[in-house]
């Protein structure tokens, strides 16, 4: 197949992988197609889903419903599993085949795993765990004036420019680095999941997503792994991205953990179907595990109702919450960082606190 990653100006559409698992598509694919949907009109292109996977042509349309205006179903045995060799060949084949100009793939471990391996096969850059994308040079510049505290004043943008721009957390979280891919194509991301926002659902524009089969080409000498049994862990894994109240604790709690953790639960359970997350420090320290940590190198939240107990409010944290809808932040330092992007602030001891707090939201439901 005659593919030559420099030829630039042979690559056209925005692309987004959409992963499944058996036969469910991944939440972060709606936020990533309306993303996707976002840059397609920015650069005048269409918006075209992939996904991998047996069985599962009736996943396509509702790709279509989130801005997709094509899916590319690539269906086959082999790709019941994910495999590295697997999906990494057939990925590579289709992206040879069709020319993309922009790849986007959630950072999920899957993520994570098949995108630097097409990246190198395909001898093209890869932005890794991005949290911002813009290819108008105008949405990009209004994008720094807005969160960042650069002086613009003599810098001079090429507005023409109509690369992909890859914004993400750079030095732990204290500088965020723009990336560009000038020479090559596709420009590949894959993009923190939470991070973008899902947009509405159509039905018309789900009716009206055109559906592409891919005839997949796989051989013995393409299959190094076979995947002979899937076991799925026993423990129940805590849903931070979906949930709508999160209440959070940190190193705070170090004075009686269990019962930090206790009151956490109850306060969740309070507001009504909330879930428990944390700081890395609680999660190093080994009180939740890591499924519960928020934050740059955790995940990236945005529920209702987010409640912080006993967490200072470092940069890091804040990456992963602070687009909340409400905050509240509780801790007996009133000068910590964390009241800086907290609606409703309580300064004082999270064990009297809390406690409170519980009794008067059930005073107030039993009294509604
Ligand atoms: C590369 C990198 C990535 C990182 N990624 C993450 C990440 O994803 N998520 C994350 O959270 N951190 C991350 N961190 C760590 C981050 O810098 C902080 O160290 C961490 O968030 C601190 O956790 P904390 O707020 O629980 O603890 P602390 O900073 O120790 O804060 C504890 C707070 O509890 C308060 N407190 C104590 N007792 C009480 C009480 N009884 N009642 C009320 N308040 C009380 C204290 O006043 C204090 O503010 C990262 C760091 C690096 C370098």
């Amino acid at each position: 197949m005659k593919f030559n990653s420099s030829c630039i100006e042979e690559f056209k559409d925005i692309w987004v992988f959409c992963e499944q698992r058996h036969g469910q598509m991944m939440n972060t694919n709606y936020e990533l197609i309306s993303e996707g949907r976002k840059l397609a009109d920015e650069r005048g292109s269409k918006l075209i889903g992939v996904i991998l996977g047996h069985n599962i042509g009736h996943l396509g349309k509702d790709l279509g419903g989130y801005g997709a205006d094509k899916v590319i179903i690539c269906d086959d045995e082999n790709l019941k599993e994910y495999t590295t060799d697997a999906y990494a060949k057939v990925f590579c084949d289709v992206v040879m085949d069709k020319k993309p100009e922009v790849v986007l793939i959630g950072a999920s471990n899957i993520g994570r795993d098949l995108a630097p391996r097409c990246a190198a096969r395909l001898h093209t850059g890869l932005t890794a765990d991005c949290t911002h994308l813009d290819i108008d040079m105008n949405n990009y510049v209004d994008f720094i004036e807005t969160s960042s505290t650069l002086d613009l004043s003599k810098t001079k943008f090429k507005m023409e420019d109509t690369n992909l721009k890859m914004t993400r957390p750079a030095f732990g979280g204290h500088l965020m680095a723009t990336i560009i891919c000038p020479r090559f194509r596709p420009c590949m991301s894959t993009v923190r999941p939470g991070v973008m926002k899902k947009g509405e659902f159509s039905e018309e524009k789900a009716k009206a997503c055109e559906v592409e089969t891919y005839p997949v080409s796989l051989c013995e000498d393409d299959l190094q792994t076979k995947v002979l049994e899937v076991v799925k862990e026993a423990k129940q894994i805590v849903d931070l991205i979906g949930a709508e109240v999160i209440v959070s604790v940190g190193r705070g709690i170090s004075k009686d953990i269990e019962k930090g953790i206790e009151l956490a639960k109850e306060l969740a359970d309070a507001f009504g179907g909330g879930v428990v997350g944390g700081s890395r420090a609680v999660v190093d320290s080994g009180w939740l595990s890591a499924d519960h940590q928020v934050g740059q190198t955790g995940k990236t939240v945005h529920p209702k109702v987010y409640v912080a107990l006993g967490i200072s409010g470092a940069i890091q944290h804040k990456a992963g919450m602070q687009d909340s809808e409400l905050i509240i932040a509780i801790n007996k330092d009133e000068k910590a960082p964390i009241f800086d992007c907290a609606d409703f602030g309580i300064s004082g001891d999270l064990f009297k606190i809390v406690p409170m707090m519980i009794e008067n939201i059930k005073e107030a439901k039993n009294n509604k």
